[in-house]
Parts: C-alpha cells; sequence; structure tokens
C-alpha cells in the first residue's frame, strides 16, 4: 500500500506482486522513499527482496537516495538473515538504512508533511498497527490483526481505516478479522470510512461491503489493485 505524503512516497507492507502491482497503477517503485512494515509474515515483506533488487538493475541511473526500510522488532534480525542470502543483490549504492520499532509508540515519527504512530495488533508477537496524521486527516493500517482494543485506539477519529478482512463470520480463524470484526473496530474507534482488505477466498465470495455495513454506518469500500483514495 502507497502513500504520497508531502513530497514522500510511503509503502506499508510490500507483499508478493506488490511492486509489479505499483508499476500497474503508475506508481513508480524505483522511487519509494520509505517502507514500513507490520509484521514479517512473507505475504507482507517478499517484495522488499524484489523492489531493491529493481532499484539495483531496473534503472538505467543508480539510485543515490538512501532508502530507509523499517519494521517491527526483531526486524533487524530478519533483515540479517535476507542481508546473509541475498545481500550481493540487495545492495546497490545507495544507502538502505533499517531501523526497528518496538511494538509500543513511546513519541511518533515526524516525515514530511505528517506523523507517523503505530501500536500493537494482534496476530503475531511482532505485529504492529500504523496510523499516519496531517493537516488535511489521519490514516490507519491495521496489517494483519483479530480484534483489538490497541488497534481502536490507534484508529480512534481517523479519517480512513484500512484494516483487513480475512474471513467469513461463520469461519473465524485466530489472529484475523471477520466482516463483525472489522465493523467493530471501525465503529468503536469512530472512523469516517472503511477499506477492507487481505481477503481470503472464503470471505471474498461474500458481499463484504453489506456485511461489514451491518455494524457500521460510515462509508465501507472493498479495496482492489489499483484503488486510490484522498484522505
Ligand atoms: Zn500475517
Ligand atoms: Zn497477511
Amino acid at each position: 500500500m502507497v502513500v504520497r505524503a508531502g513530497s514522500q512516497t510511503l509503502v506499508f507492507d510490500l507483499g508478493s506482486g506488490a511492486v509489479r502491482g505499483m508499476l500497474r497503477s503508475g506508481v513508480d517503485p524505483l522511487a519509494v522513499d520509505r517502507i514500513f512494515l507490520t509484521h514479517l509474515h512473507p505475504d507482507h515483506t517478499v517484495d522488499v527482496v524484489s523492489l531493491l533488487f529493481a532499484i539495483n538493475y531496473g534503472a538505467p541511473e543508480k539510485r543515490t537516495l538512501p532508502l530507509y526500510v523499517t519494521g517491527p522488532e526483531p526486524f533487524l534480525r530478519f533483515w540479517g538473515s535476507l542481508m546473509e542470502a541475498w545481500g550481493e543483490w540487495m545492495g546497490g549504492e545507495h544507502a538502505t538504512l533499517v531501523s526497528e520499532l518496538p511494538q509500543e509508540c513511546l513519541s511518533p515519527i515526524v516525515l514530511a508533511g505528517c506523523r507517523l504512530s503505530w501500536a500493537p495488533a494482534e496476530h503475531r508477537r511482532e505485529s504492529i498497527a500504523y496510523r499516519l496524521d496531517a493537516e488535511g486527516g489521519s490514516f490507519v493500517y491495521t496489517g494483519d490483526t483479530e480484534y483489538s482494543e490497541a488497534v481502536v485506539g490507534l484508529a480512534r477519529g481517523a479519517d480512513t481505516l484500512l484494516i483487513e478482512c480475512s474471513f467469513p463470520d461463520e469461519a473465524p480463524v485466530p489472529g484475523h478479522l471477520t466482516p463483525s470484526g472489522a465493523a467493530r473496530i471501525a465503529s468503536e474507534a469512530g472512523v469516517r470510512r472503511v477499506v477492507l482488505t487481505h481477503i481470503y477466498p472464503a470471505a471474498d465470495t461474500l458481499d463484504l461491503v453489506s456485511e461489514v455495513s451491518r455494524a457500521f454506518d460510515g462509508e465501507v469500500i472493498l479495496a482492489e489493485d489499483g484503488l486510490t483514495f484522498e484522505v
């Protein structure tokens, strides 16, 4: 998921096919400034490797701007393993500056034109959800999570909540949300709009917009590749 904030291009999670999806949506993957990961599962991280490979070999001119890659603890250990396996390909001439975040946000990170904060999500031990606040509004991305008071708190009053909605209510899976769980977080947090994403096949056959709208009064949108919106 790509956020254009001020002059910066921020990316939150990079699952398989994300780089191709950016190209198809007219977003230049080589111009990404910062990457933030919610957790270390492959469906949220593997295209970091593709992106670095593309930066090193896919452009006529070498990148000189640094690339910032940030993930929740133990991200640095995860990154070390990647570098051990593919460091030669991922290195390049630009600086890749990696950092890891504790689960609790003690003070927000100030970025160009916005502020980034985060909170623990209920999925993997390291999982976090992110919030961006700017003058125009606020945006929250849950990553993978089940119902979580910390995520409700993080999303409080946000304009737009990009929320996972993996499984049907009839067949819930621990660590993930169903339509009623997504609606509960959205309505308790009092967000204006939700965008549903991370939909597994069993949920993909449902009318998720109607199901979420049963328990949430705001706008509900189903995410699809290339969807863009303004906050
Ligand atoms: Zn996951
Ligand atoms: Zn996932």
